[in-house]
């Protein structure tokens, strides 16, 4: 089915570069996006408040706040001073009405080899997370990274991973499914199929670029490389997912440099063509 703009959510990175909260606010509506997912130092920068307040104006939904996570930071035992910086996160994502609260869970613990140890630590920081998040109505939506990430980003890697832990972990949280993390999984549509809609909270497109020239500023314009981005999103529709689709992308040589608004037009066009 053909992508109208009003399907969209721009994830302010894609104009990082270029754009402050408040001028990606304009652009989502001057373009006809019908979301926004800010970064938590976009608003922090604009202030919390005056954020909220012009998101909510906007009239613009709110596919994810990123980020919480980085469960490990401290060490293989999460500190106090984590939790609390992602409670103040669910209290963000509560203030702009965001959909969900999108987490990167962390990686391994500095210093440590401990992979198995990063992710028990990880399963106890969601687990004391949504003692908070559950009753204030905050659905918690793990992001897997591609497993080029595990050791200092996140150690939570396929969407098989996310469903054991949402099994452990009970409502509440769920999936945000990132093409850029997930394409190559051989059990991605089974594993999407048995989050199923519940779980299904964030879906994110962009591309693949053969070859990458850098493992985080480098993804690719929808169409640029080889993910099959219809095929996923049939996939994520055919669990009943009817979210906003969003568009995420790091680009250091290329999509940051261009004019922002080209930048959009882009985005809309070849969301319509690949997606
Ligand atoms: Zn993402």
């Amino acid at each position: 089915m053909t992508l109208l703009p009003s399907r969209l959510s721009l994830n302010t990175v894609t104009v990082r570069e270029q754009w402050s909260l408040e001028q990606c606010i304009d652009g989502c509506i001057r373009h006809g996006f019908g979301g926004i997912a800010p970064w938590r130092h976009d608003l922090h920068d604009c202030g919390i408040d005056t954020a909220a307040k012009l998101i909510r104006e906007s009239g613009l939904k709110v596919s994810g706040l990123i980020r919480g996570g980085f469960f490990t930071a401290d060490g293989l035992t999460v500190s106090d001073a984590v939790i609390d910086d992602n409670k103040r996160a669910v209290d963000e994502a509560l203030a702009i009405g965001a959909d969900c609260l999108v987490m990167v869970v962390g990686g391994l613990a500095k210093d440590t080899k401990d992979l198995h140890g990063a992710r028990m630590a990880v399963a106890h920081g969601l687990h004391e997370l949504m003692i908070y998040a559950r009753p204030a109505g905050m659905p918690i939506a793990i992001e897997p990274l591609h497993p080029m990430y595990a050791a200092d980003r996140g150690c939570i890697n396929t969407m098989r991973q996310v469903n054991e832990l949402c099994d452990e972990l009970g409502p509440g949280v769920g999936a945000a499914v990132d093409v850029y993390h997930t394409w190559w999984d051989p059990n991605l549509e089974r594993e999407i199929e048995a989050a199923g809609p519940n779980r299904l909270m964030a879906f994110h497109v962009c591309d693949w670029l053969v070859p990458t020239r850098d493992l985080l500023l480098d993804r690719g314009m929808m169409g640029d490389g080889v993910i099959d981005l219809s095929l996923i999103r049939s996939y994520v529709e055919a669990q009943g997912y009817t979210g906003l689709i969003e568009v995420e992308i790091f680009s250091r040589d290329n999509w940051w440099r261009k004019d922002p608004d080209d930048v959009l037009e882009t985005v809309i066009r070849r969301a319509k063509e690949f997606v």
